[in-house]
C-alpha cells in the first residue's frame, strides 16, 4: 500500500493558506503525502515568494482556476466565493481521480470549513476527510447554529439580528449572541452590494456538509475556549500551530518576507518594540495612515510597521512629510514580515493588530500584550476576546470623526505597556498555549487522534 495521501483545500486567502500549510507540514512528519491546492492567482504568488531555503519535500502544490478574470478582485469576497463554488468541485473531483491512477491515491481531504461542499466532493469520491476552521472556535460554533438562531427568533432568514430578540447564548458559559457574533454581517458589501447575502447563504450551504467530516479542527486551545468545545465538543483545538517556526519549511507566504528586520530586532532592547501588522487584508485610507503614522513616531519608541504594498488606498508615497527622516533607524517599515518569527523575538513588547485570529494565536503563544484595531469579519469578535475576557489588551477607537488620532495612539501604548496585571495575563496564556502543544498536552493529543485515524 502506498502512502496515506491528503487532498488539502485552502480557502483562497493568505489566513487560510499559512494554517492549512501547517497542518500539512505535521502530516508530513507522519508519513502523510500532502497535494495542497491553491488557486492559480495564489499558486503564482506562492512560489514568487518562497524564500531559497524553503521546503516543501512531500506536499505538492498544485494549482486550478478561481473562476474570476485576469483583473478582477479577489478581495471581493463574495464573487470569489460565489465563483470557487462555481469552477472548483470539478476541478477536485479531477484531481482526485487522476490521483487514483497513481501509486498514492488519495486518501482523505483536509478541507477549509469556509468551503465545506468540498468535504461533498471528497465523500463522492470515497475519501475520509476533516474539516479545518481558521478562526475562533465560538464563531464556528455560531455558524453551525444558524437553524437554532432563527428558529429562536434571534436572526431573521436572512441572518439579520432580530433587534427585540430575547438574550440568547449557545452553551453554558458563553456570551449572548450579539453583531460581532455574526461574521456575514461585517465583511463588506462588495462591489455589486451582495457580499452579505453570498457569504451568509455560503454558510449556510456549507453547513450542510459538516458532519461528513469525522473531526473538525481549529488553531484554538482548551483554556482560552473552554464554553464553546464543550458546547460543541466535535471542534477539535489543535493550536496554537507552530506556524513559521521550522527551520526551512515553507510557511506559505503570499509575499516575500523581509527577514533583514529580524536582525534590527536583535538590536534592540527586549521588550521595547511596538511591532504593527495588519494582516493581508486591512485597507487604511491615506488621512488615517498618516495619522497614525505620526501616533507611532509620538510613542518615541522603536517600532517594526508592515506597510503592504496595497496597505493604502493611495498608489503615491503616502507616508507623513519628514516622517522617515525623523525617526530614522528607530522606526523599521516591511512590506512583509516573517510575523510568527517576529512575534516570538523578545524585543517585541506589544503587537499593533487588526485581531486576525492567526495573529491573535501568534501574539498569545509568545505572550505578547495588543493594541486592537478591528477591520472587518472576525475581528470584532476576536477584540472581545482579547480586551474583556483575556485582558491581554486595551481597543483603539475611532473618534467622532471616525479617526484614531495620533494622541490616542501614543497614550494606549503607553497604558498597555505599564500594565503589570496584563502582563502577567499574557505570561499565563503563554504558559498555558506552551502546555497544550507539549508531549501529553490536549492540543497535541487532538492532532494525533485525527492524524493517526487518517493514517490508518
Ligand atoms: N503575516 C505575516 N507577515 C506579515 C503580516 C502577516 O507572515 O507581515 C501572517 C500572519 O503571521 C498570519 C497571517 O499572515 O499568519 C494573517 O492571518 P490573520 O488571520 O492574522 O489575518 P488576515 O490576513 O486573514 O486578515
Amino acid at each position: 500500500m502506498g502512502l496515506p495521501h491528503v487532498l488539502a483545500v485552502p480557502y483562497p486567502a493568505q489566513g487560510h493558506v499559512i494554517p492549512i500549510m501547517e497542518v500539512c507540514h505535521c502530516l508530513v512528519d507522519q508519513g502523510f503525502k500532502v497535494t495542497f491546492v491553491n488557486t492559480e492567482f495564489n499558486h503564482k504568488r506562492l512560489l514568487a515568494a518562497l524564500s531559497e531555503e524553503s521546503t516543501m519535500e512531500h506536499i505538492v502544490l498544485v494549482s486550478v482556476p478561481d473562476g474570476l478574470g485576469p483583473g478582477d478582485d479577489r478581495n471581493d469576497l463574495g464573487s470569489l466565493t460565489e465563483s470557487l463554488m462555481k469552477v472548483m468541485p470539478r476541478c477536485l473531483e479531477e484531481l482526485i481521480e487522476k490521483s487514483n491512477e497513481t501509486e498514492d491515491p488519495m486518501t482523505c481531504m483536509l478541507v477549509d470549513e469556509t468551503m465545506g461542499w468540498a468535504l461533498e466532493v471528497g465523500r463522492k469520491k470515497g475519501l475520509r476527510s476533516a474539516a479545518y476552521w481558521p478562526g475562533c472556535a465560538q464563531m464556528l460554533a455560531t455558524k453551525l447554529s444558524i437553524p437554532e438562531l432563527v428558529s429562536r427568533g434571534v436572526i431573521d432568514g436572512y441572518g439579520k439580528l432580530i433587534s427585540e430578540h430575547e438574550p440568547f447564548q449557545l452553551g453554558p458559559g458563553m456570551p449572548f449572541i450579539d453583531e460581532p457574533h455574526l461574521i456575514w454581517n461585517l465583511i463588506g458589501d462588495g462591489s455589486d452590494g451582495r457580499t452579505k447575502e453570498i457569504v451568509f447563504n455560503n454558510i449556510v450551504h456549507n453547513n450542510r456538509f459538516i458532519d461528513v467530516a469525522e473531526f473538525i479542527l481549529c488553531n484554538s486551545f482548551k483554556e482560552i475556549e473552554e464554553p464553546t468545545f464543550r458546547y460543541n465538543p466535535k471542534i477539535l483545538p489543535i493550536g496554537p500551530l507552530f506556524t513559521g517556526l521550522r527551520p526551512s519549511r515553507a510557511v506559505g507566504h503570499f509575499w516575500p518576507e523581509d527577514a533583514a528586520c529580524l536582525s534590527w530586532l536583535d538590536e534592540q532592547q527586549p521588550g521595547s518594540v511596538v511591532y504593527v501588522a495588519f494582516g493581508s487584508f486591512t485597507i487604511f485610507d491615506r488621512l488615517q495612515f498618516q495619522e497614525f503614522a505620526l501616533g507611532l513616531e509620538a510613542t518615541g519608541r522603536p517600532f517594526l510597521w508592515v506597510v503592504r504594498s496595497d496597505l493604502t488606498d493611495s498608489s503615491a508615497d503616502v507616508y507623513p512629510d519628514g516622517f522617515k527622516e525623523r525617526v530614522g533607524d528607530r522606526g523599521r517599515i516591511v512590506a512583509w514580515a516573517p510575523q510568527q518569527k517576529v512575534l516570538a523575538h523578545p524585543s517585541v513588547a506589544c503587537f499593533v493588530s487588526h485581531c486576525g485570529w492567526n495573529s491573535i494565536m501568534e501574539g498569545v503563544k509568545n505572550g505578547k500584550l495588543f493594541l486592537c484595531w478591528p477591520y472587518f469579519g472576525d475581528h470584532f469578535l476576536d477584540q472581545i476576546y482579547i480586551c474583556d475576557d483575556w485582558k491581554v489588551g486595551l481597543r483603539l477607537t475611532p473618534d467622532e470623526s471616525g479617526i484614531v488620532k495620533r494622541e490616542q495612539v501614543k497614550s494606549k501604548v503607553e497604558e498597555l505597556l505599564s500594565n503589570e496585571e496584563m502582563r502577567t495575563r499574557a505570561s499565563m496564556l503563554k504558559e498555558n498555549a506552551r502546555q497544550n502543544t507539549n508531549e501529553g498536552g490536549a492540543s497535541l493529543e487532538n492532532l494525533k487522534i485525527f492524524m493517526n485515524a487518517f493514517k490508518a
